[in-house]
Parts: structure tokens; C-alpha cells; sequence
């Protein structure tokens, strides 16, 4: 999960890196009062997850409260690479600032380590400095275990060729980045620019961070998901805990591992081609243990899709055998009717694997009417996709 500026520096502020003092906002009229509160001047920066808002004009100084209220009204709504900016950030506008570095952590996968990038040469052109002279960006191997110490710092420090009037500095931020990288489970925090200003001071003007989601389990973060810009039944599906993607197709899936779902994504595009190119509505993965409430939940969000005409639900069952995802099955779909959720479209169900005969034989003896069961996944993805091709 990418973070916006304004959770980026409230982490930095959090772990004692060194910030600005910002407040965010949605309406012009309330840049008024911070940017009084902020002593008559103030910074409003444009809050979209995207690089290069100075260049677009999503960065502009205030230099009074009502020269605020303008920029905001000028910055809301503007679009910066695709992004709609919903939210301004008020921020103390940084004492002159003198040099612009960059600092950044974050996890080298193709190494298999984390890594430090720094550079002197910071601000609006680091891509750029980066591309045309890659040994002005000093870039260090973190040793996990190690992680980053004073000596460590200093190491970096010296490697960017930091002035000495600011390496004590500098390696502070160092440090203390590094401490929000690895207690938030990051895999990226980047400082860019980290500000000397005139007073000699060292500031972090502007932040990206990235979160490992698959670390959420250990965290709150829930205050920093992006509601609005999320998926309804994405968000709908998180909430029951379901792994879901929504796509643009009109055959809904179900499976159970993420392996097998990818491999269903692919079996029912491929037999949407004879069948008018309906393509798969989603992927859904409800996981090993597939008890009849996971099941429901599952069938539950597909078919409040209004794009799913069809749902196929392709299980192998393993240590969860068929009979018990049978069973599943047809509760679930009780389940939803007492619930009062009107079952319309058809389900084409392929279960292989563990006791597959005997789910199949629940399935036949249930004889629920939308329930129609195929016994290859090639052959039920084609019927998916004719089901879903008709209903078009
Ligand atoms: P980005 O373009 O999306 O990376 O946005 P930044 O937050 O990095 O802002 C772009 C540029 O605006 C920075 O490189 C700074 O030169 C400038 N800037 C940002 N914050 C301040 C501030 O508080 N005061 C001043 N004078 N300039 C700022
Ligand atoms: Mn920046």
C-alpha cells in the first residue's frame, strides 16, 4: 500500500525524523485557519500517490492566508498524471532552502537485500540525475540483520559524498529512517527532498512510503487505507476477509488457491472467445478451508457484481474434500436466501480432487435449479462462458 505525503510525514514524525509542521484538508476555506495558525505562510501541496506534483503545479507557496485559500482552490481537483487531487496538505513553509538531497530505503529484490540510495543532487531532478549520471546516486547494500547504525550512516554518508557540515545530520535521519522502514514493515520510504535550509538545519520536505501488505496482520492501518478510492466490492470483500480482485469480465470465479484461480482466469478468457469474448469477472481465492460460510461470503459479493452474468466455482479439493465444498455449496445458497439475496444466475460447479465423487453426488441429489455441475474445468469454463455469453 503507497501512502500519501501527508501519512508518509506523520510516520516520519512518529519515529522522530525531522518534518514540517502540516495539516490536511479537502475544502479551500480551511486552508485559512492553519495557514493563521502557521504564522501567515504556509506550503499547499497536492495530495495524489504520484511523483513530480511540483512540476505539474501541485506545490505552491502562500504567502498569506488568503494567497492559501486561492492555491487550494487552484489545486483541488486539478488532475496530476491521471489523479484526481481530493486532498491538500497546508504545510510551514520550509525557511530557505539552500540544497536538496535525496535518501531513500528500500527492498532490492533482484539482490535479495535492502538497499540504500542517496545523493547530494536531490529535488524535482533526481530521475533525471539518476539517468544521466548514476555516480552522483550512492547506492549501499543493508544487511538485514544488521540493519542501519551510526556506523552504518556515516558509511552512507560517505559514499553520497555529503558535505561535513551536515553528515552528523544527515546520518541522524539516516538512522531514524531506517527505524521507520523496518517498524512499519515498508518497503520503500523515500525522502526526496531532505532540505538543508538556511539555518543549517536538515529537513524532510516530502515523503513516499509503501507498506507491505502482507505485514498488515501486525499493524492498525486501517486509517490509512485510501476508501475512497477503492473498489466498493473490494472493499466489501476485505471486510469478510476474502481474497478478491475485481476485473473486467462478466464471468464470475471462484476457486480455491491462488494457483488454481490463475490458471481458471486464464481456461475461462480462453473458451470467452467462442462465446461472444466474455471474459472472468473477478478472482476469488477462498483459501483451503472452505466451510460454507466462506463459501457464501464468496458467492455473496460475486453475484452482487452487476457485470457477473455467470459464476463458475472451480475447486479441487485436497484437505478439504469435495464433499465438505459440496456441502458448502448448497448451504451457502440457502444461506443467501434466508438472508433474502435473490439467487439469479447460473453455476457452473467442477469439483476434482479428494471424495470428488461423493461432492458430485451432493450436488446432483440437491438439484438446485441455477446449479449445474461439469466435471473437467475446460469443460465448465466453456459452459461458464456460453451461460454468460447468453445472459449478455
Ligand atoms: P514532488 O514534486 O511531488 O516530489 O513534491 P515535493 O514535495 O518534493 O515538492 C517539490 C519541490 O517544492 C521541492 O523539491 C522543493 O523545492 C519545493 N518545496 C516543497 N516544500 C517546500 C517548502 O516548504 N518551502 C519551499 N520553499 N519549497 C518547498
Ligand atoms: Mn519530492
Amino acid at each position: 500500500m503507497d501512502l500519501f505525503e501527508y501519512q508518509a510525514r506523520d510516520l516520519f514524525a512518529k519515529h522522530d525524523v525531522p518534518v514540517l509542521a502540516g495539516e490536511v484538508i479537502d475544502t479551500p476555506e480551511a486552508a485559512r485557519a492553519i495557514t493563521e495558525r502557521l504564522g501567515g505562510k504556509s506550503v499547499v501541496k497536492a495530495q495524489v500517490k504520484v511523483g513530480g506534483r511540483g512540476k505539474a503545479g501541485g506545490v505552491k507557496l502562500a504567502a498569506s492566508a488568503d494567497e492559501a485559500v486561492a492555491r487550494a482552490t487552484d489545486i483541488l481537483g486539478m488532475d496530476i498524471k491521471g489523479h484526481t487531487v481530493h486532498k491538500v496538505m497546508i504545510a510551514e513553509t520550509a525557511p530557505e532552502i539552500v540544497e536538496e538531497y535525496y535518501v531513500s530505503f528500500l527492498l532490492d529484490r533482484a539482490n535479495r537485500t535492502f538497499l540504500s540510495i542517496a545523493s547530494v543532487e536531490g529535488g524535482m531532478e533526481i530521475e533525471e540525475v539518476a539517468a544521466t549520471r548514476p555516480d552522483a546516486v550512492a547506492q549501499t547494500p543493508i544487511n538485514p540483520i544488521d540493519g542501519v547504525d551510526e556506523a552504518k550512516a556515516r558509511e552512507i554518508v560517505a559514499a553520497a559524498k555529503f558535505p561535513a557540515e551536515v553528515a552528523d545530520q544527515v546520518a541522524n535521519v539516516l538512522v531514524k529512517l531506517w527505524d521507520t522502514f523496518i517498524k512499519s514493515d515498508a518497503l520503500l520510504v523515500e525522502v526526496n527532498p531532505l532540505a538543508k535550509v538556511a539555518s543549517g538545519e536538515v529537513l524532510a520536505l516530502d515523503g513516499k512510503v509503501s507498506l507491505d501488505d502482507n505485514a498488515e496482520f501486525r499493524h492498525d492501518w486501517d486509517e490509512l487505507h485510501d476508501k475512497a478510492a477503492a473498489n466498493p466490492l473490494e472493499a466489501a470483500a476485505k471486510e469478510k476477509g476474502l481474497n478478491y480482485v475485481k476485473l473486467e469480465g462478466e464471468v464470475g470465479i471462484i476457486g480455491n488457491g491462488a494457483g488454481l484461480v490463475m490458471s481458471t482466469l486464464d481456461v475461462v478468457a480462453y473458451a470467452g472467445e467462442n462465446h461472444g469474448n466474455v471474459k472472468p469477472a473477478n478472482f476469488l481465492d477462498i483459501g483451503g478451508g472452505a466451510s460454507a460460510q466462506v463459501m457464501a461470503n464468496g458467492l455473496e459479493i460475486i453475484l452482487g457484481d452487476p457485470d457477473v452474468k455467470s459464476v463458475f466455482v472451480n475447486v479441487f479439493g485436497g484437505i478439504t474434500a469435495c464433499d465438505e465444498v459440496a456441502n458448502g455449496i448448497v448451504q451457502a445458497l440457502k444461506l443467501l436466501e434466508d438472508r433474502g439475496e435473490e439467487v439469479t444466475k447460473p453455476l457452473v460447479v467442477r469439483l476434482d480432487g479428494n471424495n470428488a465423487e461423493l461432492g458430485r453426488k451432493i450436488l446432483t441429489d440437491a438439484a438446485h435449479p441455477l446449479v449445474q455441475r461439469v466435471d473437467t474445468m475446460d469443460g465448465a469454463a466453456d459452459k461458464a462462458a456460453e451461460l454468460a455469453h447468453a445472459a449478455k
